[in-house]
């Protein structure tokens, strides 16, 4: 290790920042995240900075940097492009003990600053000895995405609570169990999404309960219309942490790859042509909720829309089980976009309809004429099987024959299919061909823009 990573506290320390421009101001921001008190040299300062003085935050100091500037300072940094005043600076400060930073020159700096991603109290530092930054970066934006931002509240209630629980676990066994079923439980899921009270209260009752065991808990996933690159992170990152898995038939096997290794998968999609019934999958839910496991409920798109989420949550709060919704990217707008079809445009449409084809008992209540109105887009989801009753109902509520319609097959996957035709054409184009579930259908002029956007291919 070439670097030892210490983190240093300069709350109110006195901190001289050489320079006054872009590369100083973000040094400076970043001193005074840290409370730190700051002087700054330059002949010359940027607008930012001038704006920031003017709040007292910092003291400018018009002048040319001098030893006899070198004071009683905690920490000193070089930010300018002058290399011999940045040669001088560095020279001074190790003469004088004082730990300094000349900002992209690790040869002149007693100290190197990192790459941070900040969830304050919770602070990580990424370094790369000064060989390369940009890589140090990468890994930042990578752990940004995993980490979820309320990281910090969740580290700062630990900390409200930290003596009351040592007290309550004398042995440091039960406190690290303690713990980490806090950080990766209901609790931790109630403040990152918001829930901070509802999260302090729970935690309260868990200190005052003498049985142990872990509190279940329900994710309502959304996993996108196929393509993994398409899920959210917090999706994501609740599908690693999930001790058991309930996926139906929608959900892409490179979705389902990212689930936890070690998790319990059970497929709940069609068994033998029949799904699953409904209360089953809800009492399955509530069964493994309340045996303390972390349930995900992986959905294909979004668990709100033709997913019946509504019906599940009911049934979990009914029976009190904490559970939360993650939104998922609808197969309406992964698909649309990965064929080139706006699904809205000033020129082409104003508005978008979101529809189920699937007749129940093969009855057909649809408000068709509603659908049949100019500058609209209408989506119809489940609609392989009556995609010819579909063209027939718009002809004859009045659309006009040559409105455009698209069929997608297997959205966003590597094996996606577009067919595009109109209205009256499109049952001969579809007749022949061997089409593959899951299929949407898109009703619009939008759809001749396909073309116009020069989107070939499949
Ligand atoms: N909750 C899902 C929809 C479930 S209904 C969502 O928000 O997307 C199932 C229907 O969704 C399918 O019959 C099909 O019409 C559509 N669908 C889902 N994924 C699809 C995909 N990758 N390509 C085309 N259609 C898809």
């Amino acid at each position: 290790m070439e670097y030892l990573p210490i983190f240093i506290n300069l709350r109110n320390k006195k901190c001289l920042v050489v320079g006054g421009g872009s590369v100083a101001l973000r040094k400076i921001n970043l001193l005074l995240k840290a409370k730190t008190k700051i002087e700054c040299i330059a002949l010359n300062f940027c607008d930012d900075l001038i704006a920031l003085s003017k709040t007292n935050k910092i003291a400018l100091i018009t002048k040319h940097f001098e030893s006899g500037d070198i004071q009683n300072y905690s920490v000193i940094i070089s930010a300018t492009n002058d290399e011999s005043l940045n040669i001088q600076v560095s020279k001074i400060a190790h003469e004088s003990g004082i730990p300094v930073n000349v900002v992209d020159s690790p040869n002149l700096s007693s100290f190197i600053m990192p790459s941070i991603v900040d969830r304050s109290p919770v602070v990580i530092a990424i370094s790369s000895a000064g060989r390369a930054p940009v890589l140090a970066r990468i890994i930042r934006a990578k752990l940004e995405t995993i980490i979820p931002s309320a990281y910090g509240e969740l580290a700062e209630i630990a900390g409200q609570y930290r003596e009351k629980v040592k007290r309550r676990f004398n042995n440091i066994k039960d406190r690290r169990q303690f713990w980490e079923e806090i950080f990766s439980g209901v609790i931790a899921e109630k403040v990152f999404s918001g829930r901070s009270k509802e999260a302090k209260k729970e935690l309260e009752k868990r200190l005052n309960e003498t049985k142990k065991g872990r509190l279940g808990e329900v994710y309502l996933v959304g996993a996108g219309p196929g393509d993994p690159d398409l899920l959210t992170f917090k999706a994501l990152r609740l599908m690693q942490q999930a001790d058991v898995v309930l996926y139906d038939r929608l959900v892409s096997k490179r979705v389902l790859e990212l689930v936890r290794r070690d998790a319990e998968m059970i497929y709940v999609g069609k068994k033998g042509g029949e799904s699953s019934h409904q209360v089953e999958i809800n009492k399955l839910m509530v069964d493994l909720a309340n045996s303390g496991q972390r349930v995900c409920r992986l959905k294909g798109g979004d668990p709100f829309i033709f997913g019946r989420g509504g019906e599940e949550i009911e049934t979990l709060s009914d029976n009190g089980i904490s559970f939360q919704v993650v939104p998922g990217i609808t197969a309406a707008s992964g698909c649309s976009a990965y064929a080139g079809i706006p699904l809205t445009h000033r020129d082409y449409s104003q508005s978008c309809r979101f529809v189920t084809a699937h007749l129940k008992d093969g009855s057909d209540n649809l408000p068709w004429k509603e659908f049949v109105v100019e500058q609209q887009t209408v989506v119809f989801y489940m609609a392989l099987t009556s995609a010819n009753h579909v063209c027939q109902q718009l002809i004859n509520h009045g659309m006009r024959l040559d409105m455009p319609i698209a069929l997608i097959e297997r959205g966003t996957t590597p094996e996606q299919k577009v067919y595009t035709s109109t209205l009256t054409e499109f049952p001969d184009l579809i007749n022949d061909k061997e089409i593959h579930a899951p299929t949407l259908l898109i009703v619009g002029e939008v759809v001749s823009l396909r073309e116009k956007l020069g989107w070939y291919g499949e």
